[in-house]
């Protein structure tokens, strides 16, 4: 069976619903080919649930990429204000929760059953459950499925990344991308919690649940949030926002007391030095728990001031050097993509392959935590959707 469209998007998720709502707006014949069976899986288990759809504080600072100004002229045309629009022509609650991050009051299903509707009103045809295996491109492109070719003579490639495997993720888009020529910059799993070494994790993984608000930092980035103990090493809203620029080996450092000088507190007061005071100090602003097993395998060699001004700065800045991460079976997102040389800023299409689009996850732009991963898919299908 052959069908013929304007365009075939490869990939119902966000980035592949916002591109197919653009183009058929402007009239476009448009299929979306998506190999699960049902769109827009990833969007329902998003934020909780409650999809953290996008960030008002949005800008190209809160994205990584090989070349940091690729993303600004998408996220220019298709910004935060316009998918609120959106949601708001749609009569869908939403609040902000913290640092500009907006989440549904009810549910991620209202989101996705916006874009079904904005779908369905701008004539595009969903196929799930259509597991394209071969593209071939002569005068058009063909997507070859079991029984079915799909013929069109533009492909937007919007396969996402390799996270979360068990919700659909393949490696289909970089191969697509390998296929036509097009370099990728080496993926990796981003947002994801780390591990800690073997001797960290015999002294901290019995406290696995214990948070603390901590400034993580790493080759040149830090992030105030919190800061996770699980069983296998370190998660939390800090740990997965610098998981993205880690790579081994590098160590992260971590301050535990953020704005707080706790021993020159100490040095100048009249406390006794001892480590019942210092006991006392820390848990000012660490969990009880985590306070006394810090101290303990970090305790001053003596009781000097020097030795003193040694811990302080042993607390702002400890030392975690991690395993590895807990790799793309827990990654929110995947770093390193399509690289962003090969594609049109405006566009999304591809240099050397007129009518090939790659956009979403699948490039090499990876958001910050809060809602930057869907602006991004939001203004890069958008970009795709309008050149269509
Ligand atoms: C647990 C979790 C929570 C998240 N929460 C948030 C959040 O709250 N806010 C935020 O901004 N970001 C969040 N993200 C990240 C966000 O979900 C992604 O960045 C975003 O979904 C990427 O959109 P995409 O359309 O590029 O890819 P995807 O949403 O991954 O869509 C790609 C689609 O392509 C399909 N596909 C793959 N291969 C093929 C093939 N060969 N043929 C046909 N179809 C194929 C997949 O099944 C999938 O439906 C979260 C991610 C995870 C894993």
């Amino acid at each position: 069976m052959v069908h013929k469209f304007d365009a075939l998007i490869l990939g119902g998720g966000a980035a592949g619903l916002m591109c197919a709502i653009e183009a058929g707006k402007r009239g476009r014949r448009v299929a979306v080919l998506e190999h699960a069976e049902r769109l827009g899986k990833k969007i329902l288990i998003s934020g909780g649930g409650r999809c953290n759809f996008t960030n008002i504080h949005c800008s190209a600072e809160n994205f990584i990429s090989a070349n940091p100004h690729f993303a600004k002229s998408a996220l220019a045309r298709y910004t935060p204000d316009d998918f609120i629009a959106l949601v708001e022509k749609h009569h869908i609650p939403y609040h902000e929760k913290t640092l500009g991050q907006l989440f549904c009051d009810r549910s991620a299903q209202d989101i996705l059953d916006m874009l079904g509707k904005e779908c369905r009103e701008n004539g595009v045809q969903l196929f799930p459950k259509i597991a394209i295996h071969k593209v071939t491109r002569s005068d058009e492109f063909v997507a070859t499925a079991a029984e079915q070719d799909f013929h069109a003579p533009a492909l937007v490639v919007a396969t996402g990344g390799l996270s979360i495997p068990k919700m659909g993720a393949t490696g289909f888009g970089y191969d697509l991308a390998r296929q036509f020529g097009l370099k990728i910059r080496e993926t990796r799993p981003g947002l994801v919690p780390l591990l800690f070494g073997a001797e960290d994790g015999r002294h901290y993984t019995d406290l696995a649940g214990v948070s603390a608000d901590v400034i993580a930092a790493c080759n040149g980035q830090r992030f105030r949030e919190k800061m996770l103990i699980t069983h296998r090493g370190l998660s939390g809203p800090a740990i997965l926002q610098i998981s993205t620029y880690w790579r081994k080996p590098d160590s992260i450092s971590i301050d535990l007391a953020p704005e707080l000088a706790v021993t020159a507190e100490l040095l100048e007061s009249a406390a006794p030095r001892n480590i019942a005071s210092l006991r006392t100090a820390l848990r000012r602003f660490l969990p009880n728990r985590f306070a006394d097993r810090w101290l303990e395998l970090h305790a001053p060699k003596s009781w000097t001031n020097s030795s003193l001004q040694q811990l302080g700065r042993t607390i702002h800045s400890w030392t975690v050097l991690p395993a590895g991460t807990e790799g793309y079976g827990k990654a929110e997102v995947t770093a390193g993509g399509v690289d962003t040389d090969e594609l049109s800023p405006k566009t999304m299409e591809s240099r050397k392959v007129p009518g090939l689009f790659f956009i979403g996850e699948v490039v090499d732009v990876t958001g910050h935590l809060g809602g930057f991963n869907f602006q991004w898919a939001w203004a890069s299908g958008a970009s795709a959707g309008r050149a269509l």
